[in-house]
């Protein structure tokens, strides 16, 4: 979003909307919590609580499995969150969306169904310097199985990516791009859009992770023009153990499960057995009900409060936080790219990640230090780890102001 569009918002009342988050309330280690650490897991409104506990006390069974009322109940649930978030996404019908454990599954389930029948020896897998070891691993896994080849979008210092080196990389047997729209370990947001494009152009399909895109960024998988949409409801004020594949219906329907079971078949005979429809033809048996019908409340969260005014008030935060973070002595912020997102990754001269980790959280501040299940991230800056401090709707200037005056503590107690 551009700055004169934010500015134009009425203003995100970050101070309000925290009453909704029970988490938030609590002191630790005496001190009012200062939750910097929502790239790794975002806390949970009272309302996706509510929606949770709701199927447990009134809707609990099985669902498209009962004629009785609860289990209608919790298929009308179960199924209407998934239409909230087709919207959310705006995919084009409920059948693109199949509900997964999260990001890491759906790029699984795509390597294991899609890559599998597509990818063959010789052939080449895109993905970037700056992927979540979920994004890598899936794909080592079937080049090594098909004989294929994995090939690196390489990125700069600042961390954003080279893209003028995507056309070699192309020029060869390209079956897939896969790349995140945010990176977890340096906040760049990668131009997915003109990345998807150019896959297109080459004969490719293109693949966004949006794990750390969907929580912060208003997503719109056909304006992308992406083709496989990966997501995680416990980054994104839902609950843990539930997430989504966004999948195009065509190349859906040519896939073949993932896998097999209860609920993802039509009929099934000794001799041969016929598949379901879309989407249950991926969610073999009992789903993550509670976690589905309680990520529909959290989509409805998001919405409510509005993604564009979530992305101009993150903005502003990471404005403040780079500010205030840099005036530090001895502290080296790890990503500079232009275009960034809710992610300060950083070192502290002389400060090792474990032991400012430690300091700062003995001074109620929650963050991640480690190196964000991005090793290669990590090599390319000759670091072990970074401390990261990642943010929410939900967080205010103030909680960067303590950060800032927690690390000078730190720095002081380590010096
Ligand atoms: N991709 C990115 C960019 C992430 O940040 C994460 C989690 O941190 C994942 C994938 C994996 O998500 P999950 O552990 O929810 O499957």
């Amino acid at each position: 979003m551009t700055a004169t569009a934010a500015a134009t918002l009425p203003a995100l009342d970050a101070q309000a909307l925290r009453a909704d988050f029970p988490a938030l309330q609590q002191t630790v280690h005496g001190r009012p919590l200062v939750y910097l650490d929502s790239a790794a897991s975002s806390q949970t409104p009272r309302r996706v609580l509510d929606a949770l506990l709701g199927y447990y006390e009134n809707d609990r069974s099985n669902v498209h499995r009962g004629v009785h009322e609860l289990s209608q109940r919790a298929t009308d649930k179960y199924e209407s969150a998934r239409i909230r978030l087709q919207r959310f996404l705006n995919a084009s019908g409920p059948e693109e969306i199949v509900w997964t454990r999260g990001t890491t599954e759906s790029i699984n389930l795509v390597a294991a169904t899609w890559g599998r029948a597509n990818v063959r020896a010789g052939d080449d897998v895109i993905i970037s310097a700056m992927e979540h070891h979920s994004n890598i691993v899936p794909w080592q896994v079937l080049c090594q199985e098909k004989g294929a080849n994995l090939r690196i979008i390489p990125m700069s210092h600042a961390g954003e990516l080279r893209l003028s080196e995507l056309d070699r990389l192309l020029s060869g047997r390209p079956r897939i791009v896969a790349v995140t729209q945010v990176s977890n370990a340096l906040g760049t947001v990668n131009p997915v859009r003109e990345i998807a494009e150019r896959a297109h152009a080459a004969g490719a399909v293109c693949l966004v992770d949006g794990a750390q895109a969907a929580p912060h960024l208003q997503v719109d998988v056909r304006a992308l023009g992406c083709d496989f949409f990966a997501l995680s409801g416990h980054k994104m004020c839902g609950p843990t153990g539930i997430g989504a594949l966004y999948a195009r219906r065509a190349l859906l329907e040519e896939m073949p499960p993932y896998q097999t079971g209860g609920d993802m078949i039509s009929s099934v005979r000794f001799e041969k057995t016929v598949y379901n429809e879309l989407p249950y033809r991926f969610e073999a048996g009992t789903p993550m009900i509670a976690g589905a019908i309680a990520m529909g409340a959290a989509v409805d969260y998001l919405e409510n409060v509005g993604m564009e005014r979530i992305a101009a008030h993150e903005a502003d935060l990471l404005h403040h936080g780079t500010e205030r973070l840099c005036a530090i002595r001895g502290l080296r912020l790890i990503g500079t790219a232009r275009d960034k997102a809710s992610v300060l990754s950083f070192e502290v001269e002389g400060a090792h990640p474990a032991d400012l980790g430690t300091l700062l959280d003995r001074q109620g501040i929650a963050l991640r230090v480690g190196h964000h299940c991005a090793e290669p991230v990590m090599r390319f800056y000759g670091v072990a780890a970074t401390t990261r401090a990642s943010l929410a709707f939900y967080n205010t200037r103030s909680d960067l102001d303590a950060l800032g005056a927690a690390i000078e503590t730190a720095k002081e107690i380590l010096a």
